[in-house]
């Protein structure tokens, strides 16, 4: 098989910091593991729009079209607040997601033992953690026709509307599991089926999809609200949840907020299997670009590092070396060393960017 390719759109702020160890680590596993990427690098975001005028050229597209996996940083800071919405930093965010059809957005949320003090839960109920939210991402009530604020009787409505076909949720569903399959293969799929009828059509399209093709993976449904509910009380009890846009946007970051730091979280946002059979891909951390940090070294690059384990598991089919990387970040933060948003009361060794970099790749060196 041909050199897998990465796109790398370390994009604005921290995104630029925490993707230079990235980088390192990339390198290291070329020269350490044979593990050779052709890596090519562009701009996103006000990057992007500094240069060419426009948040994403049409050429960073095609590329982004092109390669095995995009790898991207963070859009966006102040400095572009006031611009047109048409050329705002996020619009080359979205246009990727939109032009790949990247249709199912995998946010995990796991809970490292070092920082389970960070959550808002008791640290029982969360130390161990391992949940992968999966959330449709390119239609339902955020992209569903008819939408806007409109006049009746003089007054103002605002209308947006929830809509799947059965072909969006046969897709999201199916990647979910296959996703449960590689993971402990028990899925849970939440919807409004109660109140809705797009809820009924989910259930009954994920039901279907089952009974076909994913009978061996243990399947069960919950109302999105009750779901909202059991992810505070009992998180543990979950593998991979299934859910539609909306609740999928509220869910992944009530759970992800159980494990405790923004600078700690990875995802993928996967689309339909191109021709080599890998998905088309992009990783990104959840955070942003953070600008009252920037410059300073003071970023946590481990969420930018777990969404290229990410990249090795989804795309490269290196799930061995995903979990090498992640054992790492895992041995560092055991040993107590921390980017500043880790720190806690109990101390401590307080480290910069790289220094998290150099402490991860000593890590990965130990590991051989
Ligand atoms: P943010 O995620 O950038 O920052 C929120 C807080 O978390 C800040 O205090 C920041 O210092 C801290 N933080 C975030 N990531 C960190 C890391 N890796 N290490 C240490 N601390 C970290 O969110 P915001 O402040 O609401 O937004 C800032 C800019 O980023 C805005 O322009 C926003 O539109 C953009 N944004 C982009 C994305 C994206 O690119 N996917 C996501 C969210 C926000």
């Amino acid at each position: 098989m041909n050199t897998p390719s990465l796109l790398i759109l370390p994009g604005d702020g921290i995104g630029q910091e925490v993707m230079v160890e990235v980088q390192r680590i990339i390198a290291w596993y070329g020269d350490k593991r044979d593990l050779t990427f052709e890596v090519s690098e562009d701009l996103v975001g006000g990057a992007a729009y500094d240069k060419h005028g426009t948040p994403l050229h049409d050429d960073t597209m095609a590329k982004a079209q092109e390669v095995d996996a995009v790898l991207l940083g963070a859009v966006g800071g102040p400095k572009y607040d006031d611009l047109d919405f048409s050329v705002k930093p996020e619009r080359g965010l979205l246009r990727l997601r939109k032009e790949m059809d990247l249709f199912s957005n995998l946010r995990p949320a796991q809970c490292f033992d070092a920082l389970a003090d960070f959550s808002s839960l008791k640290k029982e109920l969360v130390s161990g953690l391992d949940i992968m939210i999966v959330r449709e991402l390119t239609s339902g009530s955020y992209f569903g026709e008819p939408r806007g604020i409109f006049i009746e009787d003089g007054k103002r409505v605002g209308i947006n509307t929830q809509r799947y076909t059965e072909d969006e949720i046969d897709r999201v569903a199916r990647s979910a599991f296959e996703l449960a399959r590689k993971r402990d293969n028990r899925l849970c799929s939440m919807e409004k089926a109660n109140v809705m009828e797009s809820g009924i059509l989910w259930r009954d399209v994920v039901t279907e999809v089952h009974a076909a093709d994913y009978a061996d993976v243990e399947l069960s449904h919950m109302y999105a609200d009750a779901g909202a509910m059991q992810l505070v009380r009992a998180p543990k009890q979950f593998d991979v949840i299934l859910t539609d846009n909306l609740f999928g946007d509220i869910l992944s970051d009530c759970a992800a907020m159980l494990t405790g730091s923004l600078g700690m979280l990875p995802s993928a946002s996967l689309g339909a299997p191109m021709e080599n059979g890998r998905p088309k891909a992009m990783y990104e951390p959840v955070h942003g670009s953070a600008p009252d940090i920037m410059g300073q070294g003071k970023a946590n690059p481990c969420a930018c590092i777990l969404s290229f384990a990410m990249a090795l598991r989804y795309s490269f089919d290196q799930g061995e070396e995903a979990t090498r990387l992640e054992t790492a970040v895992e041995a560092v933060l055991a040993k107590g060393i921390r980017t500043g948003d880790l720190m806690m009361a109990d101390g401590g060794t307080p480290v910069s960017t790289s220094q998290m970099g150099d402490a991860i790749l000593a890590e990965l060196e130990a590991s051989l």
